[in-house]
């Protein structure tokens, strides 16, 4: 079985890096050269898409965004053979899942929507966690892949699923972090002690994953480096209102929340870790970083 990997990057370069280390056969395809000769040095074979496409039996995307996964499964579907089957493992719009989904079917070609959860740290150790919409023949074939790349596999239910489960969870993950932002801006204010702050609020109902697992390795240690990007989280939660729009339901925070991580961007975050959010404010608030003492 030959599998085409789309997307090298954060998430997807660790993921194919894991297919290769058990033993799967690649054919991988980025635009940045950079990211496929480090898949070529673990013996996955560069491609074009049309080439990956022409020769695999699974294909994965894993991009930034709607547009460039329908761009680039659009582009793909043509060359795909009858019976093969495209796995989109991006976090993207679920009406876009919807479409290509059905685009596929037109063309004889299986789809399947597995967007990640937990961070990108996770990715890099095979631990991550999918959430998957698929038929249940679809789900056997596509399982021994996601036992290959993370811990826990969810079969959320039909195509569409997936995706329609992974805004749910962004949208509390990434909603968190403005919240985590005030509440350390407004600690920081009142110049407690962030590791006791810390250490009390683990203590009680406020935890929550971000505050309490990402953090402190991440902007409280002084690494904004990405991890999940500002700008990703943007998209996200820009997904997150327009569905609840769509579907009338009200988020008023969730509102609130895109534009503070717009604003974040505004001032040239928007590449850097998520958890910068409090950096932000504490920038826009004249208040000192929370940094924990090494
Ligand atoms: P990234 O920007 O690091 O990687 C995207 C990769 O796609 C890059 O290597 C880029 O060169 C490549 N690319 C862009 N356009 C392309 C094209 N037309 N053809 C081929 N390659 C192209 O992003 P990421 O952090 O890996 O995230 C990928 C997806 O996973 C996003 O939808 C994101 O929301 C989701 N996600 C990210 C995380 C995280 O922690 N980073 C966690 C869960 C889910």
């Amino acid at each position: 079985m030959k599998i085409g990997f789309i997307g090298l990057g954060r998430m997807g370069k660790p993921m194919s890096s894991n297919l290769c280390r058990k033993g799967f056969q690649l054919l991988v395809h980025d635009v940045n050269l950079e990211a496929v000769r480090d898949l070529e040095k673990l013996n996955a074979q560069a491609a074009t898409p049309n080439e990956l496409a022409a020769a695999c039996d699974i294909a994965i995307t894993m991009l930034p965004n709607s547009q460039i996964v329908e761009d680039v499964v659009l582009g793909i579907l043509p060359q795909l053979r009858r019976g093969s089957l495209i796995m989109d493992m991006s976090t993207i719009d679920p009406l876009v899942t919807d479409r290509l989904a059905a685009e596929a079917a037109k063309r004889g070609v299986e789809f399947v929507d597995a967007p990640v959860g937990r961070l990108a740290s996770h990715a890099d150790r095979g631990e991550s966690l999918f959430m998957v919409g698929a038929s249940e023949p679809n789900f056997d074939r596509v399982k021994p892949l996601l036992e290959a790349m993370g811990t826990t596999i969810h079969h959320c239910g039909p195509v569409g699923s997936g995706t329609r489960t992974k805004l749910v969870n962004n949208y509390l993950a990434i909603v968190s972090c403005q919240t985590n932002a005030e509440a350390l801006a407004l600690a920081q204010r009142f110049g407690l002690n962030l590791e006791k702050t810390l250490e009390v609020l683990s203590g009680t109902t406020a935890t929550n994953g971000q505050l309490k697992i990402a953090w402190p390795s991440k902007v409280l240690a002084g690494d904004i480096e990405p991890g999940f990007t500002v700008d990703l989280a943007h998209k996200d939660l820009t997904l997150i209102v327009e569905a609840a729009n769509a579907a009338q339901v009200p988020l008023s925070i969730g509102a609130t929340a895109r534009e503070a991580f717009n604003l974040a961007r505004s001032r040239g975050f928007g590449p850097k870790d998520f958890s910068v959010m409090v950096d932000v404010l504490c920038e826009l608030a004249d208040i000192k970083k929370p940094r924990l003492k090494d």
